[in-house]
């Protein structure tokens, strides 16, 4: 898969990292960790005359271990991009052309906007949406920013649309909604439960680590629509139906049940509550209409059941399979549910362990960049959380709800948001129902966009804010197995662009009240860790090490904790979820007979701003629509031929191709590509209880162009 191990490995240097050879050997290497996906791979950054040269995985990184892919090894060349962002761009309106502007001047604009705002409309007519792919650090004072400077909830990230349904459903079951366990458990469990994830493509080197564990004998369940590279060497591929996983994990719950295969009764007296109305619900989903459901022959489910509880220890990875869906909380707490059912969760190679898609949904979520909690969940509800934060910051912080960032994009219409600070995330090109989104970022008196990029939604922006890619930052991110891991600054960031929690801070100060009080983000980093008990014990100079810390670490003595929920769960008792199935909300039509899946594919990550300036395009270059043969056929939809897609929002065309993968009845693509737009044809249907979006089951049409 080209992630440049050969060039490492090969004995007689007859193979060189293109790159290198092109600009010559490093003048010194600067370590820090990959910014694409939620692995949170390690790497030294090989510099050269101000120049990013290579990337070299670092082999006592424990998350790593000197792998790496495609993306963290050779993409990260973007940062010399020459459509790098290098100075603030202003207009008064969007139908404008932006003219260059001095820092002084944007911040000036934006402070004086908003204090009018604040004055006349109320502070709830401003909204920030944070990063799951920038730092901690700056995601803790964008919600600072909020809620101590301006005055409201509205604080969100881009982590709404992608695991904020893993958040509820682990909460409900185990009081937190983090990883349990730790990738290195990947080599210790006698069993893999894959659900709604595709790690070879996702998550590389956490992918190619559970093809190793599959070689030395680690047994395997795939559950997912599509046969993917996991599924065809699993030892079971269950190939659900889109949109029935409460049924999937309830179904194997009942013949667990069944034949007696749950866990002691010490188990669960001691350390779970509402087994019995667990036990009524799960009565119903019985083999024969999880079958039906799912479409999965009951010797099948019957064959996962009894795999799964026999093992001494079972871990469970999921993705977004799992979680963008109208029913995603309640997939999580089934899948959490099974978990606890069978004891497979506290102990070395067990536990519920989503596969975070950017490098920092953990961490932003972690900082409070969220409108319903400060850093590490405590709750805005809570009088002495709010208390606490309003004392450390010398200031009142606000009492009202915020609005999750659809909803503040749904009040646009409604005269309610006024102004959005949206940084480093692309909500013009990866959001659902895309043309309402545009919709309602034309229509904001002030949209402001920072990113290293000019992406789709700084099209509909009033001010662009330049900012400095992870190579060019300093401060910390945290993957997908809560380590906490140091970025370091190895090279200069082109122009006038600066550190993202820099442009905050400077904001900030321009509002007449500071936020942040030295150059230095390790000072922002040990004032949040003060206020959060999770992270008090790990203060910036404890990340120093490769191994970072994995919170919780409440004291500075504490090692960090690879393995939660031992002695007890985060709430206290583990929690039975009981929720009961229910169809997704898009389903098959006679206009829309198709159900389209979409996903990702190694070679681009999420919006694919930085993967598509990288050599990385030459790989893939636009999205695909795959089917079927049998479906194609059908249609008389010939292999590489256009075709059109469409759904009740939009109609757009692009390229299909066979393959046998994909089950019938559903097609599946990417949405790396704005001029595809495949987001335009998706709805805003989404989870009831965090509106993350129901990506993975839309109903749609397809025909030969
Ligand atoms: Fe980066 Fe993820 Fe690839 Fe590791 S697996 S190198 S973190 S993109």
């Amino acid at each position: 898969m080209s992630c440049g191990a050969c060039v490492n490995e090969c004995p007689v240097a007859a193979l060189e990292d293109t790159v290198e050879r092109k600009h010559g050997k490093p003048d010194s290497y600067v370590r820090t960790t990959c910014a694409f996906c939620g692995v949170g791979c390690q790497f030294d950054a090989g510099v050269k005359g101000g120049k990013l040269v290579s990337m070299i995985p670092v082999a006592e990184s424990p998350v790593n271990q000197g792998h790496s892919c495609v993306k963290g090894r050779f993409a990260s060349a973007y940062v010399h991009h020459k459509d790098r962002l290098t100075v603030p761009l202003v207009r008064d309106s969007i139908e404008e052309e932006f003219r260059e502007a001095s820092w002084d001047e944007v911040y000036g604009l934006i402070s004086s906007k908003w204090k009018d705002l604040i004055g006349s409309q109320g502070p709830d007519s401003l909204g920030i949406i944070t990063s799951s792919r920038s730092t901690n650090e700056l995601n803790y004072l964008g919600a600072k920013l909020m809620r101590a400077v301006v005055g409201t909830n509205n604080v969100d990230n881009c982590a709404r649309v992608c695991h904020s349904a893993t958040v509820k459903g682990m909460m409900t079951v185990f009081g937190a909604g983090a990883g349990t366990n730790s990738l290195n458990d990947i080599d210790e469990t006698d069993l893999l439960l894959v659900s709604g994830c595709n790690p070879i493509h996702g998550h590389p080197v956490t992918g190619s680590r559970i093809v190793r564990a599959r070689k030395r004998g680690m047994r395997m369940i795939v559950a997912d629509p599509k046969r993917t590279e996991l599924a065809k060497i699993a030892d079971i591929h269950l190939q659900l139906r889109p949109g029935t996983n409460v049924a999937l994990y309830q179904g194997l719950a009942h013949i667990i049940l069944r034949e007696n295969l749950q866990a002691s009764d010490e188990w669960m007296s001691s350390r779970t509550e509402n087994l019995e109305p667990f036990k009524e619900m799960v009565k119903l989903m019985t083999p024969e209409l999880c079958s039906e459901l799912t479409t999965i022959p009951i010797e099948t489910l019957e064959s996962a059941a009894k795999l799964y509880a026999e093992v001494d220890a079972a871990m469970s990875v999921h993705g977004l399979g799992m979680t963008e869906h109208s029913h995603g909380s309640e997939g999580v707490m089934a899948l959490s549910s099974l978990a606890l059912l069978t004891g497979n969760v506290g102990r070395l190679g067990t536990g519920i362990n989503p596969l975070r898609g950017q490098n920092n949904v953990q961490g932003s979520c972690d900082m409070g960049a969220l409108p319903n909690v400060y850093t590490n969940y405590q709750s805005a509800d809570d009088p002495q959380v709010r208390q606490k934060f309003a004392k450390a910051w010398n200031v009142e912080v606000p009492t009202k709800p915020g609005m999750t960032y659809p909803a503040m994009l749904e009040s646009v219409s409604e005269g309610g948001l006024k102004s959005l600070y949206m940084i480093g995330s692309d909500i013009a090109h990866t959001d659902p129902n895309n043309l309402q989104v545009i919709e309602a970022l034309s229509n904001l008196e002030l949209l402001i966009v920072q990113d290293i990029f000019f992406c789709e939604s700084a099209k509909y922006a009033h001010i662009v804010l330049p900012a400095a890619s992870f190579l060019e930052s300093d401060g910390t991110y945290t993957n997908g197995e809560r380590r906490i891991q140091r970025i370091r600054k190895a090279i200069d960031a082109p122009g006038q662009a600066k550190q993202d929690w820099i442009i905050v801070k400077e904001l900030a100060e321009a509002l007449g009240h500071p936020i942040a009080f030295s150059e230095d983000c390790s000072d922002v980093w040990d004032e949040l860790a003060a206020l959060t008990p999770n992270f008090v014990g790990i203060s910036y100079d404890r990340l120093e090490d490769v191994e970072a810390i994995q919170w919780p670490a409440p004291t500075a003595e504490h090692p960090g904790t690879p393995v939660m929920h031992q002695d007890q769960f985060s709430r206290g008792l583990g929690h039975f979820a009981a929720p009961e199935f229910s169809e997704p909300n898009e389903t098959a039509s006679d206009d829309y007979p198709f159900i389209l899946v979409t996903g990702r594919n190694l070679y681009h990550y999420n919006a694919a701003t930085q993967t598509r300036r990288s050599g990385l395009v030459e790989f893939r270059e636009s999205d695909y629509l795959e089917i079927n043969p049998e479906d194609a056929e059908n249609l008389g939809i010939q292999d590489n031929s256009e075709v059109w897609l469409s759904s009740p929002r939009n109609k757009i065309k692009m390229l299909a191709k066979h393959n046998d993968d994909v089950r019938i009845g559903n097609l599946f693509t990417t949405f790396h590509f704005p001029e595809v737009g495949v987001n335009t044809v998706i709805s805003s249907s989404s989870d009831g209880y965090t509106r993350c979006p129901e990506y993975k089951v839309q109903a749609v049409a397809i025909s030969a162009v």
